[in-house]
């Protein structure tokens, strides 16, 4: 796999595809600037080498040129963080762009205007993709986040560049923990998922079943376990055409050699809300008019003695309803029990969507060894698809 310190870009023009979608407030402001934050090493890399940076993003989900997801409004919290003047291009593609890229200077930076202005990007038009491929002589991308979307600037456009192209040092960081937790990890394996839905996991249960020693199942997902096994679950959340699947993963599990551990009581409310009354009860034996909305003493202590025998951790979803704070208690601990084990020499690795959201707002994010940046192109990873972003840059 090559990457950026196989190549010196000196006098080179890179064009580096990053992932600039961040939020902004109704002031244009950058609410939440880890994206660029997480692009600072591959750009400052290149310039350092002599090289200069035509950066290309999209922003949101525009219908055409919609001013309000204009990059321009991020031009200021780009300069900040990177401690560089950076150009602006009013149009990824035509005349401004190409001159804009044509006079960038060694050390210079040029950020082209949303790519999504344009629907070439999401149809993955190859004229589209040669046009932008014109303005610079070596392609990196360092876009995770979009790397399993086969878009003109994250997929079509690398064929354009046989010779010159590589990932940039985000996108190694994300590969190589997928790597260390999917294919050469070290023993015991251990995969925490929890969250909403199996059926929004299931995919990932069937491809990690053959590489992990143990399964936490934890959130939502536990009652249709429970409920297929004849338990009581009361109102909780539950998907009854699932059953079959919960009881075919749980076969599949013993067949392979996984312990699967689930939660054996629950903080049960009588209603979906953080003032509802609460009591402790064992998961098989929710009444009727309550529901699990987070685990239980006794669950979080057999959790962390699993956890704390593994070496290798992989945490997708939370245990509880952690945006009500009254059910966040499962989620904290485990988060706690995962720090501890990573202390002490595991490899832990926090994906996709809220589980990342968790560890942020609990303050986790530097007791785990990697967080992903991607949540979709993470899932899909975790399924076991290869990305059409990475198969690109290795063809
Ligand atoms: P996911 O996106 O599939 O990881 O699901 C995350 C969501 O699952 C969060 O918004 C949690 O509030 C929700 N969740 C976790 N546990 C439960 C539960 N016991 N009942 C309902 N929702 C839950």
């Amino acid at each position: 796999m090559k990457t950026l310190n196989d190549f010196n870009f000196e006098g080179k023009k890179a064009l580096i595809r990053v992932d600039f979608n961040v939020p902004l407030n109704d002031k244009f402001e950058v609410t939440d600037a880890t994206r660029i934050v997480s692009a600072k090493p591959t750009i400052i890399k290149i310039l350092e080498d002599g090289g200069s940076c035509i950066l290309m993003s999209h922003l949101g989900r525009p219908k055409g040129a919609q001013d309000e997801f204009s990059l321009r409004h991020i031009v200021p919290k780009v300069e900040d963080i990177l401690g560089v003047e950076v150009k602006f291009a009013s149009n990824c593609i035509g005349q401004e762009a190409e001159e804009a890229a044509q006079n960038l200077k060694p050390g210079e930076i040029l950020l082209l205007e949303n790519l999504r202005f344009h629907s070439e990007e999401t149809g993955g038009d190859v004229e589209f993709s040669k046009q932008l491929a014109s303005l610079g002589d070596f392609y990196v991308n360092d876009a995770f986040g979009t790397a399993h979307r086969a878009h003109a600037s994250t997929t079509i456009i690398a064929q354009f560049f046989p010779e010159s192209k590589c990932f940039g040092f985000l996108m190694e960081k994300e590969i190589d923990s997928i790597d260390k937790v999917l294919n050469n990890s070290e023993k015991p394996v251990l995969a925490v998922l929890g969250g909403a839905k199996v059926s929004s996991k299931i995919t990932i249960i069937e491809n990690i079943l053959d590489k992990v020693d143990h399964l936490i199942v934890g959130g939502g997902m536990t009652y249709t376990f429970v409920k297929a096994q004849g338990g009581s679950i009361g109102d909780s959340i539950c998907e009854d055409d699932k059953q079959e699947l919960a009881l075919d993963i749980l076969k599949q599990a013993k067949a392979k050699g996984v312990e699967v551990h689930l939660p054996v009581d629950v903080i049960a409310a009588n209603d979906f809300a953080n003032n509802a009354e609460t009591q402790i009860v064992d998961v098989d034996k929710i009444p009727d008019g309550w529901q699990g909305l987070d685990a239980g003493p006794k669950t979080l202590e057999n959790f962390d003695k699993v956890v704390n025998q593994c070496k290798t951790i992989l945490w997708n979803g939370p245990l509880g309803v952690f945006e009500m704070e009254n059910f966040a208690k499962g989620t904290i601990s485990l988060g706690n029990s995962i720090a501890e084990a990573t202390k002490n020499g595991a490899f832990s690795l926090v994906g996709g969507g809220d589980s990342v959201a968790a560890v942020k707002q609990f303050g986790f994010e530097d007791k785990v060894s990697y967080v992903s940046t991607g949540g979709g192109a993470m899932l899909e990873s975790l399924e076991g698809k290869t990305l059409p972003g990475i198969a690109a840059i290795l063809e």
